[in-house]
């Protein structure tokens, strides 16, 4: 017998028509604390730190971590990396992204819970709301009352928290790639640039509306993040879940009722762990793409638990093969498929990074293919460009080979500062009767005189006439 989808009836009534989109209700969270709240809050207060700390720092004269876009340097604690390091940038954000996949697999969304800015910051600004507003109780309240003094006065007061962490933040983020330091200054003098003012605006106005206004919504609707995700779960993956094999019955009970002989689970239908989420949930209906792993429903329900002396857990970390009474395998192929790729990229990525050279040599050949110099020989001329990579002046001692009897003309040695791009025009001279074809391969080396490990090496051609 064919079995049919129960389907339920939404036909409006004759000569009515319904709503399709439904319009977001506010969610006004209850403040909690607990094991995981701590938790979060370490991690925050340390990327915190770091983002808003890190921008003072200064290191060999300058900002220590700065995109000097003008002039397309890139300073990291002492070490510059120009456009052509680009590729290593490319390579840390492909890591970067292999880490996250691995952490998914391994334990869903705690970067969403945990590290992502979108929700310190939403964390932040719910701190604002709760000292200027109130519990949920009073926010709610609140929200529903006429405008009035008292409430102009909190709600004035809670978008200028909202407005001042945010302007700090845009502050700090523009500071990374206009000194910090000098940016102030020039705001205090009025003499910032429009583009500086631009984006100080920007991302003042990005973080109030994220952190203050969509919130929720930015994970729900805007994060790929947490669309894709979903595919990287399996059944050993770390999730927030509800027991409800321990948890239904629920229902409300007196403390020192037996809800067993009742008939009741350990869920006393509190609601507490729904009053707390940051996204509206109810984790109780199961895994939701809403769920951004922060585990606040797991700190009130052990809370009540505590309280109703149950053993804690009734919302835990936990995964599906545990819910459903079999074993978790913490090892399997897809974790430790990402775990080699990953440590074969970092391994890859830290090689590269140390045997980065710090000067380029790019060789540029003359249009003029070959010319006869005045005591007869074959000549072809060249344009040297060398960039010194390193945070100090080089002096370069320049060589060229490849064919014998060449003779390098040109400037033995020469003086480059630091990050400064010099174009040297040499010559290659040699017997037309040595050359072994029209077309050869020469190569130049330069070396910087008193370090051996600065060094690179660039080829070109040595056009002749032709060989019979
Ligand atoms: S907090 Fe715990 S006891 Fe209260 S409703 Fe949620 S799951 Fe049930
Ligand atoms: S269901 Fe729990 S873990 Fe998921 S977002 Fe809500 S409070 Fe956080």
């Amino acid at each position: 017998m064919s079995q049919q989808i129960p389907v339920k009836n939404v036909t409006p009534p004759a000569g009515e028509t319904i709503d399709l989109y439904a319009s977001r209700e506010k969610i006004h969270t209850r403040a909690f604390s607990g094991f995981y709240r701590n938790l979060r809050r370490a991690g925050g207060a340390l990327l915190f730190v770091l983002y808003f700390g890190t921008v003072w720092l200064n290191w060999d004269g300058h900002q220590a971590v700065w995109w000097n876009l003008p002039e397309r340097k890139f300073h990291i604690f002492g070490a510059t990396y120009w456009p052509q390091d680009f590729v290593l940038l490319s390579a840390l954000l492909i890591i970067a992204a292999f880490g996250l996949f691995f952490i998914t697999v391994f334990a869903g969304r705690v970067w969403c819970g945990y590290t992502c800015p979108q929700s310190v910051f939403t964390w932040i600004f719910m701190w604002a709301e709760k000292v200027t507003e109130g519990d949920r109780n009073q926010r709610m309240k609140l929200e529903k009352a006429p405008m009035s003094a008292n409430k102009f006065a909190r709600r004035f007061a809670k978008h200028s928290i909202w407005l001042g962490v945010s302007l700090v933040t845009a502050l700090t983020f523009v500071g990374y790639f206009a000194p910090i330091r000098e940016l102030l200054a020039e705001l205090v003098t009025f003499d910032a640039s429009g583009w500086a003012l631009f984006w100080i605006a920007f991302f003042t106005l990005a973080t109030y509306g994220n952190a203050g206004w969509l919130r929720e919504q930015v994970c729900i609707h805007m994060c790929p993040y947490a669309r894709f995700q979903s595919v990287m779960f399996d059944q050993d993956t770390l999730i927030v879940s509800y027991d409800p094999r321990r948890g239904e019955t629920r229902g409300p009970r007196k403390k020192t009722a037996d809800h067993k002989a009742q008939g009741l689970g350990d869920c006393i239908d509190c609601t507490l762990c729904v009053q707390v989420c940051p996204t509206g949930i109810d984790i109780r209906d199961g895994l939701q793409i809403e769920c951004i792993g922060c585990a606040a429903c797991i700190d009130a329900c052990d809370a009540v638990m505590d309280k109703m002396n149950y053993p804690r857990g009734l919302i835990s970390y936990t995964t599906e093969h545990n819910l459903s009474g079999q074993k978790t395998r913490l090892l399997r192929p897809r974790l430790i498929g990402y775990a080699i790729a990953l440590l074969a990229m970092l391994a890859v990525f830290a090689w590269a990074v140390s045997n980065r050279s710090l000067v380029e040599l790019d060789v540029l050949k003359d249009r003029v293919l070959y010319r006869e110099n005045e005591l007869g020989r074959i000549e072809n001329v060249y344009t040297l460009k060398i960039m010194n990579k390193a945070q100090q002046d080089v002096v370069y001692r320049i060589d060229a080979d490849g064919l014998d009897g060449l003779v390098y003309e040109g400037r033995r040695e020469v003086r480059a500062l630091a990050g400064e791009v010099l174009a040297i025009p040499v010559e290659l001279s040699i017997d037309a009767e040595k050359l072994p074809s029209s077309t050869n391969e020469v190569t130049f080396h330069i070396r910087a005189t008193d370090d051996d490990s600065i060094h690179n090496d660039a080829s070109s051609r040595f056009i002749g006439p032709s060989v019979r």
